[in-house]
């Protein structure tokens, strides 16, 4: 559907985006995940032809859309990570202006602006001036000029960015929806969001594609191995002969804990406690835990605590991306956070 080959973009000196590649096919729902100042908006604005690559194509079903930029544009629609709202048009008056813009005329152009109308469920307030709404049904709006035409391709960028907790689900719901019918590709840095509704997620770090798979598989990927920590009444000899005969660990680490804290048996001697951090290879962490478990119980050295922690996409986003993530866009996120 949509084939992006070695795109660059040099803004300046400054690369932005270095060297990308990848497929889209239709009927999947993509999450273009990555730190701020990673090239999201950049790419989308190239292969949505509102921007010019240094080097690279862009091809929308065979369409490059530098070379014919009408017939690759009519199948897709965007959302701007700023959008060009006319703030003091209704919604209505909007989408008919961005519809004839598309081409759309006559009944066609009427049908066009109540079927996205109704899509995006901004019915309620179609005939209020865009500046009084609020940011989410703003968005909706945006969204709704972006399936005008019914293109094949959605691209979002950043659509949920600014929204409260409530907005932002119905935007994630409205994604979902959209996904039944097009190929949808959205960009965000939040992880979370991209995990829930896509099925398919390109990670972008400095310019550079440093992931493309499903979720579950990102996952599987597992750079960190799921790890478990425990603390039981025993001397590290003893927890460490009960834990060579448990399957499935690949690396051990006991420490003696502090002798102030162990406290004293019913005859006043002090009591052994270590502190123990196993790490497994095994994709059923459960199935580890209660080895261990019985293993204790069966050397008579009771269990005190036990704690999964399983690699989640989390820790393979943030080692794909950390080296990449520079000192600058750190200071970005802090303004963020201050406007907000
Ligand atoms: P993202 O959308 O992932 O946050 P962008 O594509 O907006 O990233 O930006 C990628 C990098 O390019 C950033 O470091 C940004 O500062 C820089 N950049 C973006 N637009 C311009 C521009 N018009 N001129 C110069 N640098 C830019
Ligand atoms: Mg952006």
């Amino acid at each position: 559907m949509i084939a992006v080959e070695h795109l660059t973009k040099y803004y300046g000196d400054f690369l932005a985006v270095d060297d990308l590649s990848f497929e889209i096919d239709e009927g999947h729902v993509y999450g273009f995940l990555g730190p701020n100042g990673a090239g999201k908006s950049t790419t989308m604005n190239i292969m949505t032809g509102c921007l010019s690559a240094t080097e690279g194509h862009v091809r929308i079903d065979g369409h490059d859309i530098f070379d014919e930029p009408e017939k690759a544009k009519r199948l897709i629609g965007y959302l701007p990570e700023i959008p060009p709202l006319y703030v003091s048009e209704t919604p209505e008056e909007y989408l008919r202006f961005v519809g004839e813009a598309k081409g759309l005329r006559g009944s066609v152009l009427r049908e066009q602006i109540e079927k996205v109308i109704a899509d995006t469920r901004i019915g309620d307030v179609r005939g209020r001036r865009i500046s009084a709404l609020s940011k989410g049904y703003r968005q909706r709006v945006g969204i709704a000029q972006a399936l005008l035409g019914n293109p094949k391709v959605i691209i979002l960028d950043e659509p949920t960015i600014g929204l409260d907790p409530i907005q932002i689900i119905e935007i994630r719901d409205l994604i979902r929806d959209l996904g039944r019918s097009h190929t949808v590709i959205f960009s965000s840095h939040i992880l979370s969001e991209v995990q829930t509704i896509c099925d398919r997620i390109l990670i972008i770090a400095r310019g550079k594609l440093v992931a493309f798979d499903e979720p579950q598989n990102l996952e599987r990927r597992l750079l960190a191995p799921s790890e478990i920590s425990l603390k039981a009444e025993a001397s590290a000899e003893e927890a460490r002969k009960i834990l060579s005969g448990v399957a499935h660990i690949s690396e051990m680490d006991i420490s003696g804990m502090d002798t102030d804290i162990a406290g004293m048996d019913a005859n006043g001697k002090k009591e052994n406690r270590v502190s123990i951090r196993v790490r497994t290879d095994c994709s059923d962490i459960y199935a580890v835990s209660r080895s261990i478990f019985f293993a204790f119980a069966k050397g008579g050295r009771p269990l005190l605590e036990m704690a999964l922690k399983k690699a989640n996409l989390e820790d393979v986003f943030l080692e794909l991306t950390d080296n990449a993530a520079g000192e600058k866009d750190r200071d970005e996120d802090l303004e963020e956070e201050v406007e907000d």
